[in-house]
């Protein structure tokens, strides 16, 4: 398949060197390589269908970059890939699919499954990276149920500007590869403009689609969900009797390893239910999610999570208890006797809490420049979380700060008004003294783990509303910004201040 695309884009150069004018091969297929590998699985799996055609496709956003990194012709897709990323045209070699699936919303089992999505299929990248092709939005499949499979541009936009800051980040993230504007209204609660979202995925697979195929009770039908997984994202792993297990502890250490990023830069997911968690162990289905301005443990801004079960500080044990709800779906797949497969289950899921505070211990000594561990390590950090909940510190500004601290003492710094501050910063220079590098190299690694620019608040809200009235300039400015978290630059300073104290609290609302 591969050689043969490959022969084909020889054969355009050759036409074209010769100067003949013709609709080259690399006009009508911007380097797609389709396959569609998940159309293997049983059909409980998924549905075959179309995208609904909409009236006027207009590509608001486009990702050149993500484009490059696909193989993809960016210049082709930048405005004719509209007519792709609407559903309008069905690219050659995509079988476009609706995914079934189940999942735990808050707490409450459900059959869901794409009831706004179609999966157009994998594309296969010239590195022979295969990603899912996704359109979200694209009008009703039969897991639509009373939705109108439609989506908002607002929060198309919006999982576009974060799910872009989060890869910038270097946390393991879908992607966004447009938004596309359908010249539709959808009815919410006023008509708003629709909007269609490319998402680009190591593939959508959930717990839910493991709830899903347990609840069918079909061990066959499991078995070959978690063979197929498994050669997908989890490719080293014997296989063996015991591949429910080991791909369980794979599982595990992903979903651990992207909670501890999440907590390390104050990022909250809101709606950690079973369906939003991808097994490929990448950040996906933005929602009600924000970043952390003030630092609180409990800080909550989805709209609907009135009981605070996804707060930020649970998230690492709401990932243990999605966890959980997986490992009870493997149950069916697991040779023997029940009792000591559930034995087994529990002693890999006991391993989570461990897994995660060493990937977040890993982290927090690195946002406070230690490179060796010791003893105190993990309680210097909590302490300093402590003094910032006290004094309602900003959580990014906070660690930027300590860097500014080591590289001048005398420097006005906000941190250095902190209650107890004081006190922590003569512990922290006292462990930072058995580090082996110099002070000013502590502070220039701790710039690069610490980010200056995350997708503040009031940028992302403020740059919504100006897409909403059909200018994107402020969204692609904050894009820009957003490319570099790292750096301070002249163009990013009005991006790095969170909302001003006594700012009313940041409130999110699901993305529909
Ligand atoms: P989400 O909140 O985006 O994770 O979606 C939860 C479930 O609701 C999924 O099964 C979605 O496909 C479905 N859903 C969300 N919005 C719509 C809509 N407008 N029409 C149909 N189904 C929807
Ligand atoms: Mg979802």
């Amino acid at each position: 398949m591969r050689s043969f695309r490959n022969q084909d884009r020889f054969l355009v150069c050759l036409i074209t060197a010769a100067g003949i004018i013709v609709a080259t091969e690399e006009q009508r297929n911007p380097g797609w390589c389709f396959d569609n590998s998940f159309t293997h699985l049983p059909e409980v799996f998924f549905s075959y269908t179309k995208p609904e055609p909409v009236k006027h496709a207009v590509n608001v956003l486009f990702n050149d970059d993500l484009a490059n990194d696909l193989g993809l012709d960016a210049d082709f897709l930048r405005t004719l890939g509209a007519q792709v990323f609407s559903g309008n045209e069905i690219p050659a070699g995509a079988v476009p699919i609706a995914q079934a699936y189940a999942g735990h919303q808050f707490g409450h089992f459900t059959n869901l499954g794409d009831g706004r999505a179609v999966l157009l299929g994998e594309h296969v990248t010239p590195t022979n990276r295969r990603v899912d092709i996704q359109l979200k939005g694209s009008g009703h499949t039969s897991y639509s149920r009373s939705g109108d499979g439609r989506a908002v541009l607002g929060p198309m936009v919006r999982e576009y500007i974060i799910s872009e800051g989060m890869h910038s980040l270097g946390i393991p993230s879908t992607r966004s590869l447009a938004v596309t504007a359908t010249g539709e209204n959808v009815l919410r609660n006023l008509p708003l403009p629709g909007a269609i979202l490319t998402r680009v995925a190591e593939s959508h697979i959930r717990i839910g689609t493991f709830q899903y195929a347990a609840a069918l009770g079909d061990k066959n039908n499991l078995c070959q969900l978690l063979n197929y997984t498994v050669g997908r994202h989890y490719p080293d792993l014997p296989n063996s009797p015991d591949l429910p297990f080991t791909f369980f502890q794979a599982v595990l250490d992903k979903q651990a390893r992207l909670v501890a990023h999440w907590m390390l830069v104050g990022f909250v997911h809101g709606v950690l239910n079973t369906d939003n968690v991808s097994i490929a162990g990448e950040t996906i289905d933005y929602g009600p999610c924000a970043f952390l301005d003030v630092y609180h443990p409990e800080t909550v801004f989805s709209s609907i999570d009135s009981r605070g079960r996804y707060s930020f500080e649970k998230q690492p044990v709401m990932t243990q208890w999605n966890l959980a709800r997986l490992a009870e779906s493997l149950l069916l797949a697991c040779p023997g006797e029940q009792d000591k497969a559930v034995e087994k289950f529990v002693s890999i899921l006991d391993t989570f809490s461990e897994r995660y505070e060493k990937y977040y211990l890993l982290g927090t000594n690195a946002k406070l420049g230690l490179q060796c561990q010791e003893k105190e390590d993990a309680a210097l950090y909590s302490d300093l979380l402590n003094i910032m909940k006290c004094s309602q510190a900003d959580f990014s500004s906070t660690f930027v700060g300590l860097s500014q601290v080591l590289e001048d003492r005398n420097a006005d710094s906000v941190l250095l008004k902190m209650p107890n501050f004081n006190h922590w910063e003569q512990r922290w220079r006292v462990r930072l003294s058995h580090e082996s590098s110099s002070l000013l190299e502590i502070a220039k690694r701790m710039r690069t783990v610490n980010p200056v620019i995350i997708p503040r608040n009031l940028k992302v809200e403020e740059a919504l509303a100006e897409a909403e009235s059909g200018n994107t300039e402020l969204v692609q400015r904050l894009l820009s910004v957003l490319h570099a978290p790292f750096s301070e630059t002249l163009e990013n300073r009005l991006y790095r201040k969170g909302a001003p104290l006594g700012s009313a609290p940041y409130c999110t609302f699901c993305g529909t």
